[in-house]
């Protein structure tokens, strides 16, 4: 009886800890719900979530409304940036609230499926995270993907670089040039051009760059720029400056195998910067410019929902049986400055190999690419022995037995490392879990003594 007095009172207390801050809220001058929110930033104004057993760390920004003193924070996690709308904040010690540190966690089991963590791919890393760049099914270097979320084609097109229309080369390319103060070494493309004197007054050091961007067509469709870019980055003459081509500047009907020439012989003119010291520099760079094709018919299979060794996966995704690349773009649901719940779908795709069952995706806030792994995953195929010299992939964390993948997942989830991110988020989460726990176990209590 005794015992069953403690649990009453311990659920109890335990329901009114829960329910006190919900009711303190409801008694602000300006609720929530009915606020006109007027963000500003606080003095914590953010904090960063680590899911355990990953290298994924992300941060989430945080603004206060002046009115409601609600809290929105924002994280941008791979795919999408999400919103959540709290009444709590990180603390000024810097700790994080369960709440919000369970949200987050659940955010990304939520998107990126149960148990999922990611490795980040970092070059020459051959034990663990794979350690060769996942670059198929990206159009270049930055994580623009070969496939649009619309399911357009895109294609990053290379400029042939050279100081005079008739000096050309196609990229990759490098040269050097000189003039009266300074000079230009082209290399792929990276332009770098040095002061060599000590000279400040404005001399004649002018070397113009030409640009031709031209595409064979891998099939026939509409070519045409949907977005506007920037192709020559940190270029000077009497000043800094950049060139971009806007949305829509560029359109044309391509056959397969035609040459698409969306630049001709475009000039730019660099001078050295005199303000520099002898021996100084600066860097222009050329990118490439991406093209977005209709393609007459096309070459992917669009489905809306698909399944992959237990992960179900909703949004627009297109499989290319020809390159074994599904690219998934993820349907999501973010809270809406109404507190709503909305769904989207993704701009930036996960990409899952067919051959080798990786999946992988490129992060814009770090432009790191990560690959996405599941306890019980399948292990790629084993190589195939072949003559040619060419060389083999590097070893990756994933060619491991799946059973000591998972075996490891779990110690590392048990035992905990010495990451003090990580070990904080888990035991926050852990004292969550347990408050739950005592909740309802002092809560089925209650109802057995009263029944
Ligand atoms: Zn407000």
């Amino acid at each position: 009886m005794k015992k069953r007095l403690i649990s009453l009172i311990v659920a109890v207390v335990m329901l009114f800890s829960m329910l006190c801050p919900a009711a303190y809220a409801d008694d602000e001058t300006v609720s929530f719900d009915t606020c006109t929110h007027e963000w500003e930033t606080p003095l914590r104004s953010g904090y960063s979530i680590t899911i355990p057993g990953s290298d994924v760390s992300f941060s989430v920004k945080t603004e206060q409304c002046k009115k409601c003193k609600w809290y929105k924070h924002v994280a941008t996690i791979f795919i999408a940036e999400f919103t959540y709308y709290s009444p709590l904040n990180v603390d000024a010690n810097g700790l994080v609230p369960t709440e919000l540190a369970t949200y987050w966690a659940n955010v990304w089991y939520n998107n990126f499926g149960k148990n999922a963590t990611a490795t980040k791919f970092t070059p020459g890393r051959l034990t663990s995270g794979g350690g060769v760049r996942p670059s198929q099914g990206y159009a270049d270097d930055n994580g623009t993907p070969s496939v649009g979320s619309n399911g357009e084609l895109l294609i990053a097109v290379y400029p042939s670089i050279g100081t005079s229309q008739d000096s050309l080369q196609p990229y990759p390319t490098s040269f050097t040039k000189y003039s009266n103060y300074g000079t230009l070494t082209a290399d792929g493309l990276s332009i770098k051009y040095t002061k060599y004197t000590t000279e400040t007054h404005i001399g004649n050091s002018q070397i113009d760059i030409w640009l031709n961007y031209s595409v064979v067509a891998p099939v026939s469709g509409f070519y045409y720029i949907k977005y506007g870019q920037t192709y020559f980055s940190h270029g000077y003459y009497s000043g800094y400056y950049d060139v971009t081509v806007s949305a829509g500047s560029f359109s044309t009907r391509g056959e397969k195998g035609s040459t698409v020439t969306l630049m001709k012989s475009a000039h730019h003119a660099l001078n050295v910067d005199m303000s520099l010291p002898f021996g100084g520099s600066y860097t222009s760079e050329i990118h490439p410019i991406i093209l977005n094709v209709i393609p007459d018919s096309s070459p992917f299979k669009k489905q809306t929902n698909v399944t992959i060794n237990n992960n179900t996966w909703n949004g627009n995704i297109y499989t290319d049986n020809s390159t074994n690349l599904t690219y998934i773009y993820p349907q999501y649901t973010t809270i809406n400055e109404k507190n709503e719940t909305v769904t989207n779908i993704s701009n930036n795709p996960i990409i899952y190999n067919n051959e080798t069952y990786q999946y992988y995706t490129y992060d814009s806030v770090t432009n790191n690419y990560y690959y996405i792994t599941y306890p019980g995953q399948p292990t790629p195929p084993p190589p195939t022995a072949t003559p040619s010299p060419s060389p083999s992939p590097s070893p990756s964390d994933n060619d491991r037995p799946v059973s000591d993948r998972y075996y490891r997942w779990v110690i590392t989830e048990r035992r905990g490392t010495d990451d003090g991110g990580y070990m904080r988020f888990k035991s926050l989460n852990w004292n969550f879990m347990i408050k739950i726990k005592i909740l309802s176990r002092g809560l089925r209590m209650l109802v057995s003594s009263l029944a």
